[in-house]
């Protein structure tokens, strides 16, 4: 049986870089059968920061990607925080000592400085000089003994013979020692772990048999296989998948600030199109986007329904639509690609539209976007006679939605009455005269205000689009007055749409106003 682990360092909120990492992970899990595990790599407290861990655990609940073992569900293979398992790293370590593979320094921080800067003066790509491996033994127990500060390093020049390291994604590449210090730290001198030690040990004895991490790792894996090499363990199988870059081509960090998968909660993104885009990043060739497409800029949410249709060209095909099930499906580790993959914010709105409006084409999910919107509108509006369930089920439909934050942005018009002297309101019948105007609603209202008229959507926009057609108005005209005077906002949901919510007699009442 395959076990998969998702290992993040507790130093920041969950990245969309590591929810895509805890995706694959889930999904090659999910796919073959087998069980992934949530491990806390808690090893350097300097770089901790509080909440990290409930915003990673959070994350991956809102995502619906539920570990099999970890922090809140146990299992067999614990603890899962790396702080709880030290007695196993030192364990690991006293045996790298004992095998010559691994020795005690005790330089101290000045000392290593100076050294660093002399090796480098002669032109020298190490990093330390190796001078406690000449430190006899009775020097070295002498100094233990004495409780003097050390850490243990690895003997890099002890390495066994071992076949070249192979990645999954990667493939066979060219390992190069040289991107790593000389004789790297396992263990420091508070008796902590590097990551590279705890890693090795708990993949080892958690039984994981696939790594999946990220390309900036794949530089450690010597190190990594080296240690296993000097253990005599059997590695695991290694995939590192690529390093995720924003539209203008730089790269998603922590500390980017839109990288966070808390943002895309907090903007009302959908959990299955953030892991239907990250599921595309360096899913293969062919669900690429073009490497010369144009990079846009994410469209304002007004305009993003049309916006979107002139990026239809770049967008993925139907197929790449996805539920979490289908991804499991289709995912294969085999096909991934190496190729850096753009993160590309149209794309997200695209396929968070539709996972929206997928959501809203079954019973259950449109109840459960009618009682989210109403718990906001209760909040928002509380003294409004409208802030009724039945009247947000009713004005649902009339949202060209792309996030749920959308469904928000658009309530104002329902709810308040509008505000026509705005800069934009006026801007936007500033080139019509006033008679005109005038004469529009007063048209309109006539219209209204016969009871044969049906109050329906269709109905509603057939007769005033006919009466712009017979009389001296276009219809964008009189569409333009009516949806100044009932909304006093550019964009929103169709004239038509709006009036059947609001109902004949709201609707007259702010055509009346406006015509003062
Ligand atoms: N703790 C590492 C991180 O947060 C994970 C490395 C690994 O998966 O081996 O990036």
């Amino acid at each position: 049986m395959v076990l998969l682990r998702f290992a993040p360092s507790p130093t920041g909120f969950l990245h969309l870089g590591g929810l895509r990492t805890a995706l694959y992970n889930y999904l090659y899990a999910r796919k073959l059968g087998g069980k992934w595990i949530l491990r806390v790599e808690d090893t350097d407290a300097t770089r901790y920061v509080p909440g990290s861990v409930e915003n990673i655990q959070e994350s991956l609940n809102w995502a619906g990607l539920d570990y099999d073992y970890g922090p809140s569900k146990g299992g067999p293979h614990g603890p899962y925080f790396q702080s709880e398992r030290l007695d196993l790293y030192r364990w690991y370590s006293k045996k790298l000592l004992d095998s010559g593979h691994a020795y005690r320094c005790f330089c101290s921080a000045d000392t290593l400085a100076s050294t660093r800067e002399r090796l480098a003066r002669t032109g020298s790509n190490e990093t330390y000089d190796k001078a406690c491996l000449h430190l006899t033994d009775e020097e070295v127990a002498r100094r233990v003994k004495a409780g003097d500060k050390h850490v243990i390093r690895l003997n890099d020049s002890t390495m066994p013979d071992r076949p070249p390291g192979h990645d999954i994604v990667f493939g066979t590449w060219k390992e190069n020692h040289g991107s790593l210090p000389t004789d790297p730290i396992l263990l420091k001198s508070d008796l902590y772990p590097t990551y590279h030690l705890a890693s090795v040990v708990d993949d080892h004895e958690m039984g994981i048999t696939h790594v999946i991490r990220g390309e900036e790792w794949l530089p450690s894996l010597p190190l990594h296989l080296d240690l296993y090499a000097c253990l005599s363990l059997p590695p695991p199988e290694f995939a590192h998948i690529p390093i995720l870059l924003k539209a203008d081509g730089t790269k998603m960090s922590k500390r980017s600030g839109d990288a966070q998968v808390i943002d895309y909660i907090k903007h009302g993104y959908e959990p299955g199109a953030i892991l239907n885009w990250l599921v595309l990043a360096g899913w293969g060739a062919k669900h690429e986007k073009p490497s010369d497409a144009p990079v846009s800029s994410a469209p304002d949410h007004a305009r993003a329904g049309a916006k979107l249709k002139s990026e239809d060209a770049f967008l993925p095909d139907s197929t790449s639509i996805m539920t979490l099930p289908e991804m499991i499906e289709k995912f294969d580790l085999h096909t991934l690609t190496h190729r850096r993959s753009i993160l590309d914010q149209v794309k997200l709105k695209y396929l968070n539209r539709h996972h929206l409006l997928q959501r809203m084409s079954t019973p259950e999910g449109l109840d459960s976007i009618v009682a989210q919107l109403y718990a906001y509108v209760q909040e928002t509006y509380p003294a409004s006679e409208y802030a009724t369930e039945e009247y947000v089920r009713k004005l649902i439909p009339t949202i060209n939605v792309v996030t749920f934050e959308h469904f928000k942005e658009s309530m104002p018009i329902f709810f308040i009455e509008p505000d026509l002297y705005t800069s934009e309101a006026q801007g936007m019948v500033g080139g019509m005269n006033n008679a005109t105007y005038k004469a529009v609603l007063q048209k309109m209202i006539s219209l209204i205000e016969n009871p044969g008229l049906v109050w329906e959507h269709d109905q509603l926009e057939i007769e005033m689009r006919a009466t712009g057609r017979d009389g001296p108005w276009t219809p964008k005209v009189i569409m333009t007055v009516m949806r100044h005077a009932l909304t006093g906002v550019k964009a929103g949901p169709a004239v038509a749409d709006i009036m059947h919510v609001l109902g004949r007699e709201r609707t007259l009442r702010r055509l009346r106003k406006a015509s003062e």
